[in-house]
């Protein structure tokens, strides 16, 4: 028996358990003192109560014999996919039902949809990125390259037509940048995929947060169809980071050498996954009714006035950063020229403010620093002011 060793060439993520170890050692140097978390990617509102309802619902579902549901289909109940399908439909992108597949989320469809495709594919991901598609790429002993993101191109790197690459991942809004592209920027990454017989794996898990003219959906650009597969979840959009519920969408244009994707990944599910929770499904439908979207609406608003507060208070700083606005992210170069982890300590020891240092998410995250949206209003409101405070006292 011989193991994967190209576990062996995975980096070790420190980032979060050494953020947990500074501030817990920090609390218990100064147990007085207040932390406030600017830091974490988790959502921090309930469900909505339409979602919760109509998993009530559900639940009382399977206690009688006559409703009672056991096996569902892999690819998600077609109530759920047909909720989905009406998303896209009002959004004027029409999909087959048999092109959409609910999964428990979209980190698991991030890794499981490399399945697919051959080993010896070139990848290319953008630096800083969501860890997942580097490491997945990397158990898998995939070649990766990297694409600057960096406050010269806004984090949104555009395609280097003198590289080539077989797997493309964007990731917009992104995660940890804040940066989202425009329908015209994608469909230069649509037009680079097609002329290099390449697929992108599009990351859709923030477009809920998506505004002022960022795109939502990679087939808001033309001809996506046959070169683009969509990641998307309900985990930011409707609070679901618990619950569990991702779709995916497959298009039947994408083909290669004659080979269908959607067909493969068909019987990738088939074979190797049996389906998300009923009432875990009657919940995510429910986010697409009248009520479940105004509700999930005002969550978001919540949010993104949460990100507006941090976004105005470096406004009034003259700190550059990136997010905030199609984002629950807010990505900021750390001023003075400060390293990361340097303006990590210093907030903390400083104003007790804890958020993520940009170099956690690749060597382009190096200077930056990332603040999140999701805690609740008087905590961000009172982390901006000690922030603002603390920066503005030399200006
Ligand atoms: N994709 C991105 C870019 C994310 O930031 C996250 C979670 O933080 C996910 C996917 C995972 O989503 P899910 O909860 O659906 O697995």
């Amino acid at each position: 028996m011989k193991l994967n060793t190209n576990y062996c060439n995975l980096s070790e993520s420190y980032l979060f358990s050494t953020i947990a170890h500074k501030v817990s050692e920090y609390q218990a140097a100064h147990p007085d003192q207040k932390i406030l978390r600017l830091g974490i990617g988790d959502v921090t509102l309930p469900l909505a109560p339409a979602v919760i309802a109509a998993m009530h619902e559900a639940v009382d579902e399977m206690s009688e014999k006559e409703t009672f549901r056991g096996y569902g289909p892999e690819q998600g109940y077609d109530f759920l996919r047909g909720s989905i399908q009406g998303y896209y439909a009002r959004r004027g992108i029409s999909l087959d039902l048999s092109e959409i597949f609910v999964s428990d989320g979209a980190k698991s469809d991030c890794g499981n949809i490399l399945d697919i495709f051959a080993q010896d594919n070139v990848v290319l991901v953008p630096d800083p990125v969501y860890p997942v598609y580097v490491d997945t790429n990397v158990m898998a002993g995939r070649k990766i390259l990297y694409m600057n993101a960096t406050a010269e191109n806004g984090f949104l790197p555009m395609p280097d037509e003198s590289v080539h690459a077989d797997i493309i991942y964007l990731c917009s809004p992104n995660n940890p940048t804040g940066a989202a592209y425009t329908a015209a920027q994608l469909q230069a990454w649509v037009d680079y995929a097609h002329k290099n017989n390449a697929v992108i794996l599009y990351d859709a898990a923030y477009e809920s947060f998506a505004a002022e003219g960022a795109a939502r959906s990679i087939y808001e650009a033309e001809g996506a169809k046959d070169c683009a597969i969509e990641l998307c979840s309900f985990s930011k959009t409707a609070g679901f980071t618990g619950t569990r519920c991702g779709y995916t969408v497959v298009p039947q244009a994408l083909v290669f050498d004659g080979m269908s994707c959607n067909k493969f990944w068909l019987r990738r599910q088939t074979t190797k996954f049996n389906g998300v929770s009923y009432i875990v499904q009657r919940g995510a439908a429910a986010v697409f009714t009248e009520e479940g979207e105004k509700q999930i609406r005002a969550n978001i608003d919540f949010y993104r006035n949460n990100a507006k507060i941090v976004s105005d208070t470096l406004d009034r700083l003259g700190i550059f950063y990136t997010g905030g606005k199609n984002s629950p992210y807010i990505w900021l170069q750390c001023p003075n020229h400060m390293k990361s982890w340097d303006f990590f300590d210093l907030l903390l020891n400083e104003v007790q403010v804890v958020g993520t240092p940009g170099s956690g998410f690749g060597r382009n995250g190096e200077g930056f620093f990332r603040l999140t949206a999701f805690g609740s209003e008087e905590t961000t409101r009172e982390a901006c002011a000690r922030i603002e405070k603390l920066l503005g006292a030399g200006k």
